[in-house]
């Protein structure tokens, strides 16, 4: 099966002007009608000119639905549950995550930092034992160079922590979904409706369904408050409607319930913690003091990466959160085991003798394991262990390099090191950091055609698409005990074929929804 296998004779269809300007406003009309939006940049609308932040703009979007391999797509849905099992079990297991931590210490300050707001609860004892996890697996199709034309799904990541785009991807995949009936089959190269095969898209109802069910679990408040969920946002944050989906979600049920947002800067002046052993995380109305609430669910959007962290004041309010008994989504240990450190071990290849790093966590011989383990692709330490000085190897060497991505513990786009960049970094990292890193190989995805509206321009060329896998996990730290495990739904990122990071609130990639061939 071929990714780029035509859905038309050629696809997408070649558009005249007048074709490309009727789909471009229609594109806009509808992401603006049903808040497929985003906050502009300043360099597309400048502060000046919207001084009051009035204005939204049609996020990044595809004209066309991306054709995907279908046993792919099904391949990455049908491995999330087991996916989500695998995190709740790895944030549970303290001994391995302190290993992990351990490998990174040197030259990663960010994940030491979090490691001891972990530390500082355990301490004093954690007063809540549910974990929530809202995950998105994400991966692109691997084709083989060599021209085996097998194509198979790999990871590129697994996000623990402010996995975003889950309420926008619901609404690119309805946007498809009136195009293909409205406006494709008009075209001068039409494309029947009932040719495209559009997978429905339930991210926004299964994520918010996530968020309710720890809600509920969380019980009453026994200090006969009204509880609710807390939303802690980034200052500033342009991707904003994505979030408000979700709210809306949770308020959009017979028994709604109350959402805030609240910036991560913002924390320690608008929360407090009930002097009570339980430890409620109380939220105080900044309009109006008196007014209080206990939040049961924190679900962050922000902290995961250190410029959520400016000053020990920043760190503190983490830890104001971690002791809280609110339902974290994500905890500390979570955030912790969807590091790129954690993702290499479980990679790790399985001893002779022995089970692999994966088998600490789920069975090793069970069937549901393999089909994890062929997601994964060969991800190196770059330690001084064997396998780190075989990466070293191939890190430094000119020509090895180019089918490698170095990539430290962050999320959020940005920070990797790809190909010929990385003997040069790290020439000017000192060695003694080197263990910080990962060194991943490259998955080579079959290049495809689509045009993407940017900003009111549309972009023509090839694409490579990335798939998210969406899950939602709720369980008990103490006892194991999944209270919840499901799938929630997908998410298609396309970025220019010569960009090499996809990250669309960073500008790099843009929102797509998937036609299945
Ligand atoms: P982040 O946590 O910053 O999102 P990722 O690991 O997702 O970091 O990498 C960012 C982007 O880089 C991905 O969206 C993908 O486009 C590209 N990328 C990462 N790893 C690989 C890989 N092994 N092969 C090809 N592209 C990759
Ligand atoms: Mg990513």
């Amino acid at each position: 099966m071929d990714a780029a296998k035509p859905v038309t004779p050629r696809y997408p269809p070649r558009l005249n002007p007048s074709e490309s300007d009727d789909l471009a406003q229609a594109v806009k009309n509808w992401a603006l009608a049903h808040g497929l939006t985003i906050r502009p940049l300043p360099s597309v609308v400048p502060d000046d000119v919207d001084p009051q932040g009035l204005l939204a703009i049609n996020v990044p979007v595809t004209l066309f639905p991306s054709p995907f391999p279908r046993q792919c797509f099904d391949q990455a849905r049908s491995a999330q549950q087991t996916y989500n099992e695998l995190y709740a079990a790895i944030s549970r297991d303290e001994e391995f995550l302190a290993g992990a931590v351990e490998e990174v210490r040197d030259g990663d300050e960010f994940t030491s930092n979090l490691w001891n707001v972990h530390l500082r609860v355990k301490k004093e004892g954690y007063t809540q034992n549910l974990s929530l996890g809202l995950f998105r697996s994400d991966y692109l199709v691997h084709q083989d160079l060599s021209g085996n034309e097998t194509q198979q799904i790999k990871q590129v990541e697994f996000n623990t922590i402010a996995s975003s785009f889950g309420g926008l991807s619901a609404q690119t995949t309805l946007l498809h979904k009136f195009l293909s009936t409205s406006e494709y089959p008009l075209l001068e190269q039409p494309i029947a409706p009932e040719s495209l095969m559009l997978p429905e898209n339930d991210s926004v109802r299964g994520l918010a369904a996530g968020i309710r069910a720890a809600f509920d679990a969380y019980g009453d408040s026994e200090l006969g408050l009204e509880r609710c969920i807390l939303f802690v946002v980034q200052d500033g944050e342009r991707n904003v409607f994505d979030q408000r989906h979700l709210e809306y979600a949770l308020n959009n049920t017979p028994e709604p319930v109350r959402v805030f947002r609240i910036p991560f800067s913002k924390l320690l002046d608008h929360t407090s913690i009930a002097q009570t052993p339980k430890r409620q995380l109380l939220y105080h109305l900044p309009r109006n003091r008196s007014k209080t609430f206990e939040a049961s669910v924190v679900y962050l959007r922000a902290g995961y990466g250190p410029s959520d962290y400016p000053d020990q004041r920043a760190w503190e309010a983490r830890y104001h959160l971690e002791r809280s008994a609110a339902i974290k989504c994500p905890t500390v240990l979570s955030q912790v085991a969807g590091t790129k450190k954690v993702q290499q071990i479980l990679a790790s290849p399985r001893p002779a003798n022995g089970p692999s790093a994966l088998g600490r966590f789920i069975p090793d011989d069970a069937p549901l394991t393999a089909q994890v383990r062929r997601t994964f692709t060969n991800i190196y330490p770059m330690d001084t262990s064997e396998a780190g000085l075989k990466a070293r190897q191939f890190a430094l060497d000119p020509e090895l390099c180019l089918n490698y991505v170095l990539k430290p513990q962050r999320e959020g786009g940005g920070n990797n090191h790809y190909r010929e960049d990385i003997p040069t970094f790290l020439e000017k990292t000192p060695e003694s950091h080197w263990g910080a890193f990962i060194l991943m190989e490259l998955i080579t995805p079959p290049k495809q055609e689509n045009i993407i509206l940017r900003n009111g321009k549309l972009e023509e060329g090839g694409v490579i698409c990335e798939l998210g896998i969406y899950g939602t996990c709720l369980w008990n730290q103490s006892t194991g005990q999944l209270l919840r495990n499901e799938e929630a739904g997908y998410l298609l990122r396309t970025k220019g074929d010569t960009s090499n990071e996809g990250g669309v609130a960073a500008g790099y990639g843009c929102m797509d929804s998937c036609a299945l061939v």
